[in-house]
This record gives C-alpha cells, structure tokens and sequence, in this order.
C-alpha cells in the first residue's frame, strides 16, 4: 500500500525550501527579535486604498472579475506604462501578485528542458518556479559586485536558452541595473533571440545616487518634498528598447499590500494571451474588491515612503560599511554584505541570531553561502541597534 508520501509527484518534492524553513525555525525560537528579515514595508496600505476595499466589498464587487482584471485599472496602467516607456505596451494582465505574473510568465513560455539565465544571488522563486514548469534554471554568478556581467552572461547562453529574467531593483542585493547595463542585456537579447522578462516590483523604491561622492545634505535628505524625489531617476527598463519584454511589477511592496495579492503584467499580445488563459485555470482572477482599491492607491503619493527608505538605507550601510564589505544599494530595501573572516553566512547568522537578530543566509538566494541579507524595512532605531549588533560580532 502507498504511503501518503508515495503519492507525491517529483515535481513537489523536487522543490527544496530547506534553506528558508530552518532559518524560520530559528526564528520561532527567538523571543521579539530585532527582525531585519522581512521582505516587506513597515508602512501600512495607503487610507484612501483601505477605504476604496471597504467600500468596493460594501457596494457588492465580491463577485469574479473577468480573467484580466477590471477594466479600468488595466486602461489606468496602460496609460502610465506606456508615458513611461515612450510607447503604447497594450493590454495589462491583473495578475495574484507578482508571484503569479511570474508562474504564469514561465508557465506560458518554458517548455521541459528549456534554460532561463538569471543572475545569482537571486529571488527564490525563480529557480523553483522554473523546475516546477521542467525547465532549467541557470544562475550567473555576480559576485562581488552584483552587477549584469555581459560576458559571464553570454558564456551560459546555448540554444536552449529561452528566457532572461531581471530583476532590477534586486531582490536580495537592492543594486539597479545602470541604463548601460540594460543595454548590454537587450544586445544579447536580440543577438540570441531570448525573451526577457524584467521583474520590476521594487521599482518605486530607487534612490538618488551622491553624485561625484558628494554626500547629500541632511536636510535636503529629510525632507520629503519633491525637490529632493526629482533627484530620483525613472529605472532603466528593458521594455524601453525591447518590445519582447515582459515587465512585471505589482502592489505588494510599493503599497505595502503583500496580503492583497495584486500585480501585473505586460508584453507581447501573443504572450499575454497565453498567460491570460492559464491564469482562467488556475488563479481564476486576482481579488475583486482589491483590484479596485489598486486603482484608488495609484492616486497615492508615496515618494515621502520612498524618502523614508533612502535615509534607512543610508542609515544601514554607513553602519555596516565600517565593518563589513558591503555594496552600497540604489533600490528595493535590502542590503546584502559578506560575512566576516571568511566565515559562512550560515554561520554567522546563527551568531547573530543567537544575539537576537534575524538575518537571512545567502544561500537562501544563492549558489554560495558567503554573504546574508539584511531587510532594513524597519523603524531607524530598531535597524541602528541591529546593526551595530551585526557590527560588534564582525
Ligand atoms: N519578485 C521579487 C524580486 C520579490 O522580492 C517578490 C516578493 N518578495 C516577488 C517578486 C513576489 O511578490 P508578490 O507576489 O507579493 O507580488
């Protein structure tokens, strides 16, 4: 007789989520720890966009929406794509998160065998969504300086090669792809014939760069009028000069909804389609009454977040800085430095838990286990404490 184990499929057990489950097994142990691990904002959904659910369950949009999403919040992000990518990216794709953008992304598109090339450290999801769908992931190792190698990358391409995927702010590093980088990217692109797929879901979140060195002022860093958000450029974007992009951003970060389960997609018609029909068998639509509540957040100005998050990267990396080797990021609200001594991340982690903060190992996004991430989506004071913690066991 089979045992209830016996009637898994290779596919489920071929996934490994061992690095991140002993990590939150460590974690149920600590007793309020000073939790730099979270992936997500500590701000809370904007008011205007709880009152919009509120009022969108009260008025009766409890029912499915059609497989695409509500017409109106596809036409508003069509609008806004295509001013900022300077042409018209058609029909939008309301997708249950970025996570489902992306299943629906590799889903439609990789077949068993089938590479995708992305760059290590990377988000988890990637290599596993890929093994789910048969396919094969192929990290390209970016270390030390997290940057898109062009030649490294161009090294792994064969004829089995079908996707690249960005990510750009990077999700664990918080390093943005300059516009030249992205260039290079779309070079191998056309010259290979890939199609890219750019997950951009920590795109609000960039930040001024000091230019020539010069630090900014504290006031002006303070100050969250928009003199000091026009410094910020708009991301580089591989749909700028590709059309067959797929760019995927979402709600969950920019407007701290990760519980809502909202993003979206675009690309090529052909694509979308196919990604709109599995979605019909599997997601079915993304919540109804949070579709229009994203319509009700896009009206929000976040850029005093935004603000928010610069001074915390700021405050994380002077800190670090001083004792540990450490990229500076221009996005998203990590920060990803290598452990002290030559030790393994794993190991230092445990170090650092063991003084009650939580960090995260870098194998947990990673070939290697040299380096740990840092979420510095905290209050100031908690991630000053953390890492100067961080800081006296280096
Ligand atoms: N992409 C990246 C790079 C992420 O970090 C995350 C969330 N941590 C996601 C996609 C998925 O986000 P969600 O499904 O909540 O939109």
């Amino acid at each position: 007789m089979r045992s209830p184990a016996d009637f898994i499929a290779t596919r489920a057990s071929g996934v490994d989520a061992s690095g991140i489950r002993k990590v939150f097994d460590l974690a149920a142990k600590m007793k309020d720890p000073i939790n730099l691990s979270i992936g997500l904002p500590d701000f809370d959904v904007p008011d205007p966009a709880k009152q919009a659910a509120i009022e969108a369950i009260q008025t009766g949009q409890n029912r499915y929406t059609q497989t695409q999403g509500i017409a109106p919040l596809r036409e508003r992000l069509r609008k806004d794509l295509s001013a900022e990518i300077g042409r018209d990216v058609g029909d939008v794709l309301i997708t249950s998160g970025v996570s489902g953008g992306l299943f629906l992304a590799i889903l439609a598109t990789i077949n068993p065998g089938d590479e995708a090339i992305f760059l290590d450290p990377y988000f988890v999801m990637y290599k596993h969504l890929l093994t789910l769908a048969g396919g094969k992931a192929i990290p390209i190792d970016s270390y030390p300086d997290f940057r898109f190698h062009p030649d490294r990358v161009e090294a792994a391409i064969t004829p089995r090669t079908k996707l690249l995927i960005l990510n750009s702010p990077s999700n664990p590093t918080g390093v943005v792809m300059t516009q030249q980088e992205v260039n290079a990217a779309v070079s191998l692109a056309k010259k290979h014939d890939l199609l890219m797929v750019s997950d951009e879901i920590y795109e609000p979140f960039l930040y001024a760069k000091d230019e020539g060195g010069r630090m900014k002022d504290e006031s002006e860093k303070k100050s969250s009028d928009s003199s000091f958000i026009l410094h910020h450029s708009s991301l580089p974007s591989a749909a700028k000069s590709y059309d067959r992009t797929i760019i995927l951003r979402g709600f969950s970060k920019s407007h701290a909804m990760t519980g809502w389960r909202l993003g979206y997609a675009v690309g090529p018609e052909a694509i979308i389609a196919q990604m709109t029909k599995l979605q019909q068998y599997t997601y079915v639509c993304a919540p109804s009454p949070l579709q229009y509540a994203a319509l009700a957040a896009l009206d929000v100005d976040m850029s005093a977040a935004v603000a928010a998050y610069e001074i915390k990267r700021d405050i994380a990396f002077d800190t670090l800085s001083k004792k540990f080797e450490v990229v500076k990021p221009d996005g998203a609200f990590y920060i990803f430095p290598k452990s002290p001594g030559g030790a393994t991340a794993s190991a230092f982690v445990e170090r650092a838990i063991a003084k009650n903060v939580l960090i995260i190992p870098g194998n947990v996004f990673s070939e290697k286990d040299t380096h740990f991430r840092i979420s510095y989506a905290t209050t100031d004071e908690r991630l000053r404490q953390g890492c100067e913690i961080l800081n006296s066991l280096a």
